[in-house]
């Protein structure tokens, strides 16, 4: 048999070559397809290697000698490293690395966390924590980017062939782009992606160019970004093969901001002209540069918009574009939510889930681009990280615990892990980050070849709790789902939603914030309130409720744009609206002020009166 490290070496160099070389046609295809097929064959051996590599590249760095003092790795073999590593060097959160980041934005240049110096720092979109973290970023971020991007196009691409040459309608974003103390730039990994050359070469590679210029991408300003992804798009109809997004949010953001300027963008197709909400002068003039008078093309747009505002806008996603193959973008997780919205604008046209990945690190792809969002699931690709999964098992009754009623295990590698249970996912990467506890919780779904297939469960930390009761973002969508069914019977429709535990108040409560669209009486929301309530089945809320330790559930409607306000909010900290989610459940007091100040009705569940 091959020694695994050449073994590895030849993966990895295979992976340079078709991620860099290949063409758009069939076979480019085939040979990245076939060196997934190796390297998920040889999973667990790839993850043994690419762990030593790791900790090769990096030997000697500060974090590294915290654990491993002057111990000479280099002579040692794979396996062994592998195990001696899960035993020296712990398990560790962000807040653990924070310090160590910090000093690297603060300028300090030693070896800390890597041997190659770390020029860009990402900041994660924090919505999920509501707080932003720093995280190494370098080229190896943005070439496994083009590397997933490209393995998934190939896949898709077998089910959902798209013309060579076409484009992409792609609602993309960049973030505002800081320096730090120490001159590092720091801005979201899918920023530092845009503006890297690797995006260049995605666009040439695969022969699908995205309708916006740079400029428009990187204004700064979402309003206007918006404006524009969606006036070329329509400028290029016909030529237009995708539309895309980060995460579904953007899109549906997108097309609800269609809904209200479909006329002044049609004005300036008519015209060749530039609506002056675009104030931003390099984005008019890029804007500007392309953009002819299209009269004929602009009463073809006006009659479809006129008919789809009647029938609320269903369908109009392939009425505008139908060369169009599909609708791709995250749909999974928190994105649950959007997935009814974005099924009415799209009709029949496909929606195809994208990969896993998180600015820690990509993890896994969507090899089954044909299967809806909701039954996604995402291969592990070992050559990217070191994965190791926590085993978690879910405790019977939890008084005490101030975590997620789970019991964890001793984490596994990848090549350990069973079908059917719960893992929290740990990553060692190539950017610094050993034994990194991510936070999220993923269940194995199968296997493709060696490497695990990942459904996202949700993320750890996203909790709602007053006292004994514990329940996830997962619970609390479903009530949300459930009250909702009651809102559309009614002829109401949920915008976006979120949740607080209110515990200064004796008994605690759950508040959950609604904004909606549409009429509905008062009568109809005390139900849906009621409903959400009866719908949680955490035996520990369950319980609290029924002895009134828990007080009744309140339903908070806000005025219409509250959530724009809340996005507004985090992107005024330095997120960028590609990877917002809505926070489901928060506690940071500038975002609870804005959702009490825009409550216009509350209502209390009388589920257990
Ligand atoms: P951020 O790094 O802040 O952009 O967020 C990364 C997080 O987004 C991950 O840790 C997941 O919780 C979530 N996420 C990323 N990709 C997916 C996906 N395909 N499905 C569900 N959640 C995802």
């Amino acid at each position: 048999m091959e020694a695994p490290l050449l073994l590895l070496q030849r993966l990895m160099e295979a992976a340079q070559v078709v991620t860099s070389n290949g063409n758009a046609d069939g076979n480019y295809q085939y040979e990245i397809i076939s060196w997934f097929d190796s390297v998920s064959k040889n999973a667990a051996m790839v993850q043994t290697e690419t762990l030593g590599q790791i900790l090769h590249l990096n030997y000697g760095v500060e974090y590294l000698k915290k654990w491993f003092g002057d111990m000479k790795i280099q002579d040692m073999d794979a396996c062994a490293l592998e195990s001696l590593y899960a035993s020296l060097v712990p398990l560790a959160s962000h807040a653990d690395f924070e310090p160590f980041i910090q000093r690297i934005a603060d300028g300090d240049t030693a070896p800390i966390l890597t041997q190659q110096p770390i020029t860009t720092l990402s900041l994660s979109s924090g919505t999920t924590e509501g707080r932003q973290k720093l995280l190494p970023f370098t080229r190896h971020s943005s070439q496994t980017t083009l590397h997933i991007y490209r393995l998934a196009a190939a896949y898709r691409s077998r089910v959902y062939p798209i013309r060579e040459g076409g484009r992409i309608l792609e609602f993309i974003y960049s973030s505002k782009q800081l320096k730090t103390k120490g001159g590092l730039t720091a801005g979201t990994a899918t920023t530092h992606y845009y503006a890297s050359e690797e995006y260049n070469i995605k666009q040439e590679k695969t022969k699908s160019f995205t309708c916006s210029p740079q400029e428009v991408i990187f204004g700064g300003d979402y309003k206007q970004s918006t404006y524009c992804h969606l006036l070329l798009g329509l400028l290029f109809w016909d030529e237009v093969e995708l539309i895309a997004s980060t995460f579904a949010y953007s899109i549906v953001q997108a097309f609800a901001t269609f809904e209200e300027q479909w006329e002044e963008i049609c004005s300036d197709i008519k015209d060749g002209t530039l609506s002056s909400r675009i104030t931003l002068p390099r984005m008019r003039k890029a804007v500007l540069d392309i953009i002819s008078p299209s009269p004929c093309l602009a009463s073809q747009i006006e009659a479809i918009c006129r008919d789809s505002k009647a029938s609320n806008w269903y369908g109009i996603v392939p009425r505008l574009w139908p060369n169009a193959k599909y609708v791709y973008s995250i749909m999974t997780g928190s994105m649950q939510p959007y997935l009814k919205k974005l099924r009415h604008y799209a009709a029949s046209l496909p929606l195809v889930s994208a990969d896993y990945g998180s600015t820690e690190g990509w993890i896994g792809v969507n090899l089954d681009p044909c299967l809806p969002p909701e039954d996604v699931n995402f291969a592990v690709i070992p050559t990217f990280s070191y994965f190791e999964f926590i085993p978690l098992n879910k405790k019977k009754q939890d008084l005490t615990s101030g975590t997620v009623g789970y019991i964890e295990d001793e984490p596994v590698p990848l090549s350990q892990v069973k079908i059917g249970q719960e893992y929290e996912l740990v990553l060692t990467t190539f950017t610094g980050l050993y034994r990194y506890r991510l936070g999220d919780v993923v269940e194995v779904a199968g296997f493709h070849n060696g490497t695990p297939k990942l459904n996202f469960i949700f993320r750890r930390e996203l909790i709602l709790t007053v006292n004994i009761d514990k329940n996830t973002e997962n619970d609390l969508q479903l009530a949300v789902e459930r009250g909702s069914e009651v809102l559309n019977k009614y002829g109401g429709e949920l915008v976006d939603f979120t949740s607080h535990a209110e515990v200064m108040h004796q008994p605690g409560h759950y508040m959950i914030y609604w904004e909606i669209k549409g009429e509905v009486e008062e009568r109809v929301l005390g139900e849906c309130c009621g409903v959400m309530d009866a719908s949680f089945v955490d035996h520990g809320y369950v319980v609290s409720r029924r002895t009134n330790s828990i007080g009744p559930l309140e339903l908070c409607i806000v005025e219409t744009g509250t959530f724009n306000k809340v996005l507004d909010y985090f992107i005024g900290n330095g997120a960028a609206l590609g990877q917002f989610k809505t926070p489901r459940c928060t506690n940071n007091h500038i975002l609870l002020r804005i959702l009490n100040l825009c409550t216009i009705k509350r209502f209390h569940s009388t589920a257990y009166n």
